[in-house]
């Protein structure tokens, strides 16, 4: 009981931080453009990069040291 509220309140913190993440267009690595449908890493300063080097850094962010997770945000139409 306790456990599924907790858990609603964090997908409503999530939500909330959803949608105050500016979302970056493009890799800070490589500039290359991302889809904001597609997949990117993000770490929690919003350093965002694409895939390849989000892997290539061994999903650790260059800039603050974060950790680099799956962006979480998806237009979904
Ligand atoms: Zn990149
Ligand atoms: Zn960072």
């Amino acid at each position: 009981m306790i456990a599924k509220l907790i858990r609603a309140m964090l997908l409503l913190v999530d939500w909330g931080r959803c949608m105050t993440l500016e979302m970056k267009t493009s890799c800070e690595q490589c500039l290359a453009a991302l889809d904001m449908a597609g997949f990117a890493y993000i770490c929690s300063y919003e350093c965002t990069f694409c895939e390849a080097c989000g892997e290539q850094m061994s999903l650790v962010c260059p800039n603050c040291g974060g950790e680099l997770v799956i962006r979480p945000c998806r237009s979904s139409s």
